[in-house]
């Protein structure tokens, strides 16, 4: 019912030479029920994406369909799906009760019908005892659930959200979240979420979209793109700190940086330019490491310990459990780096090298 397939799509904003094309035919397929997250940096065009499934932008090529129905030429009413924004304009003269009701008086859906339905969404976000309160008494986290409250109560066949909880601070966000992933699994809807934030997108995504310019970099669950990137652009785009990506000369069992020349656990998948990705924290220190790196600074930030230091000349970043002890600035340690945690990509691409 619910599955959204979107095909070579292209948006240009404008027409003839001075158009402004922003997306360069992407394609994804979305099954029934899934929670999608399109994650990547402002301005790649993820709310361009949404805003075409929704209908709120014109499709300058390319086709999108929602459950059997090409929705290209469909009005955005018509289209059976439910927006959550960040900017969740509620009525303020409404009540939590007729806020959520309106949508379904407009549409004429029979009174009963409305009654059992704003009652099942309020059950399900915890809203029953707040009801009968205007907007301006609620706390915007509790304003946040009634505009999903409204989404909730027209049963789509999809909810697509646009970066819904950028306005909430980060504990309200964090508890959003849950609520959210509740949600999903209470209802089974189709879900595409739009965020910038890629820890939101790791933590909601069943599969995320990671875009960048106009394209889609990588779909996969957040496992398979955060364990295989399938681009530098990826590798330094999920994960915080950011993957270490060391430009240099593999030769064999060697990989030679600017300043230095390090021994490899594994050997290169190919000799010449490489880019070497190593995650912060698939690095151990250990007095028998086969790669120096002089510490230049340290940050402490509770659980952890980051090492900023370099490699030759090139910088690199270790993140350390921080009850192990602490190296000193100016010192030269021993890292040591496993075999599976060697990211390869293609130096002029940027692709990933599968050994
Ligand atoms: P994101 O949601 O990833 O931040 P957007 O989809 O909002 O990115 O924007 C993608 C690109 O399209 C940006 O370069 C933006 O400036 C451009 N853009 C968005 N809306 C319009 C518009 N109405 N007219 C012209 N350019 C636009």
């Amino acid at each position: 019912m619910g599955a959204i397939s979107i095909r070579n799509v292209v948006k240009r904003y404008g027409r003839g030479p001075k158009a402004n094309q922003v997306i360069h035919g992407v394609s994804a397929d979305i099954a029934d029920g899934e929670f999608i997250v399109i994650v990547g940096p402002s301005g790649c065009g993820k709310s361009t994406l949404l805003r075409m499934v929704a209908g709120l932008e014109e499709i300058s090529e390319g086709e999108i369909s929602i459950g059997p129905r090409v929705v290209n030429d469909v009005e955005p009413a018509d289209r059976d799906i439910a927006m959550v924004f960040q900017n969740y304009a509620l009525y303020p003269h409404m009540t939590v009760y007729q806020n959520m009701a309106y949508g379904l008086k407009i549409a004429r859906v029979p009174p009963e019908e409305i009654e059992a339905r704003v009652q099942k969404a309020a059950r399900i976000l915890e809203l029953g005892s707040l009801l009968q309160r205007t907007p301006r008494q609620l706390s915007g986290g509790q304003r946040q659930r009634v505009a999903m409250g409204r989404a909730i109560v027209r049963q789509p066949q999809a909810f697509l959200f646009d970066e819904p909880l950028s306005n909430l601070d980060a504990k309200l966000r964090a508890q959003t979240r849950l609520e959210i992933q509740k949600l999903h699994q209470e209802l089974g809807v189709t879900s595409l979420f739009v965020t910038h934030d890629q820890v939101e997108a790791m933590t909601l995504a069943q599969r995320m979209i990671v875009m960048n310019a106009g394209r889609i970099e990588q779909i996969g669950t957040p496992e398979a793109v955060y364990s295989r990137p399938a681009t530098t652009f990826v590798a330094g785009f999920i994960g915080s700190p950011p993957m270490n990506l060391l430009q240099g000369q593999a030769d064999g069992s060697r990989f030679a940086l600017e300043g230095v020349s390090l021994p490899l656990p594994s050997a290169a998948p190919r000799a010449g330019a490489l880019i070497l990705g190593v995650r912060p924290e698939h690095t151990e220190l250990r007095p028998d490491g086969h790669w120096p790196l002089k510490v230049e600074m340290i940050e402490m930030l509770g659980a952890e310990r980051l090492v900023y230091g370099r490699l030759g000349q090139v910088l690199f970043t270790v993140r350390l459990d921080a009850t192990l002890p602490s190296p000193r600035l100016g010192e030269t340690v021993r890292l040591e780096v496993t075999p599976e945690h060697l990211h390869w990509f293609d130096a002029g691409s940027g692709q990933r090298v599968v050994p």
